[in-house]
């Protein structure tokens, strides 16, 4: 299990690695489990915490993407659909299935029956039947409050949704339970190719200590930052998402509702998750340095509450309704056509110079089949292998039973407290190398994105905690509260 940092010369007096993967978001963790799992010596290295980037800041969904099928996308929706079904039964605790409404409007394309194709088609990749129309009046006792006009009834479907940062840890969990090595907080700042062995120079972003690591193979599983390190030129389009966090009193829902936005006819999901309602997503080009913390604007705000506001105009959704916003930057590769950035396709791509593996793009869902991809390239799986790991429906992605506290992983359940709290915060400090309170609080628990105060008022109750189990003194604890409020000011609220 991920447990305390490894220090650094140990990770150095282990000689040379197997492999390195640079980058702890999702891409990262399904490549380090998946050449764990196959005996290989890895490591993986991460510049900030594990998911700090755009996996904990998706739209949650494991999903095969209805308009990537509408796109004409059919085998990513169909990678997609298997990978879904895979995760909701193997891992019942965290990707949990979810009801999808999508009304459907008189003269407002697409109509029941496009609609009822399209579905026919998702359900049948995926090996499933789970769609159907909504009467009208089943809709209204449903949804008292969406705007009758044109309203004709609405079709339910379903896909399922996840906590994307726990989803993370889960993978890096079982990739550390199959002998991987993960460490947060380590900067990659340089490789070197030397033959058949890569030097990479890590720094640690807690002291500055910089040390060379030897490996035979190099993943450069960076997503938005993959680049810097690709030894080759741009490919990634940086495309910024926001999801706004709203008390589910409200704006109640208990499915997924997608709808459709009135300026643009883009789709917009309003959906629960962990006990209150969250909306999104924006989706344009994120252009400002990719170094900082990504934050929203107020025009995306109002975008997003127009579309709930015209959708269900009772309810008078307000700027001071929003509990938290959530910024993300999706690593697109460029198309360089100048699409729009919604019609850009959410491809992954592995290429290789310099005898670096990159990766960039794609989806939280196909995280394993982008990993399998990857091991490909580099030749780790040879293509007989590769064929059937990502045909093999047969095969366990996840072999450990892992006790983690009840509802910390579960994308419904509210925030805990009293001992449940405690429970989930213990085994959180022991477990899951939390470095800093933010960690904790944004992407362990996620209460700063699900609580009004953004967690301050549970400080009092974590404080003895995370000073007994992490060894922090009361000017440390000072630091990272005032650290943590900080980030919360500037990029989520
Ligand atoms: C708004 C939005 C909504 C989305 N919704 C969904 C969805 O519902 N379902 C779905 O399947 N997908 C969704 N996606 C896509 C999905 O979130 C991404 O494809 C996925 O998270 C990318 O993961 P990654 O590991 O490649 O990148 P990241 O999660 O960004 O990980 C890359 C990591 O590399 C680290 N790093 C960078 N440079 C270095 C270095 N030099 N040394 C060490 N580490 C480094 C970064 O700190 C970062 O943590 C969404 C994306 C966005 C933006």
């Amino acid at each position: 299990m991920l447990g305390q940092r490894v220090a650094l010369p140990s990770l150095a007096a282990k000689g040379v690695w197997d492999a390195i993967v640079i980058g702890g978001g999702i891409t990262g963790a399904g490549i380090l489990l998946e050449a764990a799992r196959r005996g290989h010596k890895v490591l993986l290295l991460e510049q900030k915490d594990f998911s700090w980037g755009t996996s904990s800041r998706s739209s949650k969904m494991v999903h095969g993407g209805l308009r990537y099928i509408a796109q004409g996308d059919v085998r990513l929706t169909r990678h997609a659909l298997q990978e879904r079904e895979r995760l909701l039964s193997e891992l019942p605790d965290l990707v949990v299935r979810m009801p999808y409404i999508f009304p459907i409007r008189r003269g407002r394309f697409p109509g029941r029956w496009p609609m009822t194709f399209i579905l026919k088609l998702y359900d049948a990749l995926a090996g499933i039947r789970d769609h159907r129309w909504m009467s009208l009046a089943e809709l209204k006792q449903a949804y008292p409050a969406l705007n009758p006009r044109g309203l004709r009834g609405a079709m339910r479907y379903t896909d399922a949704l996840t906590d994307d940062s726990r989803l993370v840890m889960r993978v890096l969990q079982e990739a550390s339970l199959e002998g991987a090595t993960a460490r947060n907080y380590t900067e990659v700042q340089s490789i070197k190719s030397h033959g058949q062995v890569h030097e990479l120079v890590a720094r640690d972003a807690e002291s500055g200590e910089r040390i060379v690591l030897q490996a035979r193979q190099v993943f450069n599983a960076t997503g938005l930052w993959a680049d810097r390190l690709s030894g080759s030129p741009p490919v990634v389009r940086p495309q910024r998402g926001t999801h706004l966090f709203v008390a589910a009193s409200r704006l109640p829902v208990r499915d997924c509702l997608t709808i459709l936005h009135p300026d643009d006819r883009r789709p917009v999901f309003v959906f629960p998750w962990k006990g209150q309602t969250c909306i999104g997503t924006t989706d344009i080009d994120h252009r400002e340095d990719i170094e900082d913390e990504p934050h929203c604007t107020p025009a995306e705000v109002d975008y997003l509450l127009k579309v709930a506001n015209s959708e269900m105009p009772d309810l008078h959704l307000r700027r001071d309704d929003v509990l938290a916003t959530m910024a993300g930057v999706r690593p697109i590769i460029a198309s360089g056509k100048g699409r729009d950035p919604s019609k850009e396709r959410r491809d992954h791509l592995v290429w290789q110079a310099n005898g670096v593996i990159s990766v960039s793009g794609g989806k939280l869902t196909t995280f394993r089949q982008i990993a399998l991809d990857a091991l490909k390239a580099a030749g780790l799986i040879d293509a007989r292998a590769h064929r059937e790991a990502h045909q093999g429906r047969h095969l366990r992605c996840f072999r450990h039973a892992l006790p983690s506290p009840q509802g910390l992983n579960d994308p419904l359940q509210g925030p805990a407290g009293g001992a449940a709290l405690q429970a989930q915060v213990a085994w959180i400090l022991t477990h899951e190398m939390v470095m800093h309170l933010d960690d904790l609080l944004l992407r362990r628990l996620r209460l700063g994105l699900l609580c009004d105060d953004a967690g301050e008022s549970l400080l009092n109750t974590l404080k003895p905690m995370c000073q007994m189990q992490l060894g922090w003194d009361d000017a440390r604890w000072q630091g990272e509260c005032a650290r943590y409020r900080e980030l919360i000011a500037r990029s989520y609220r």
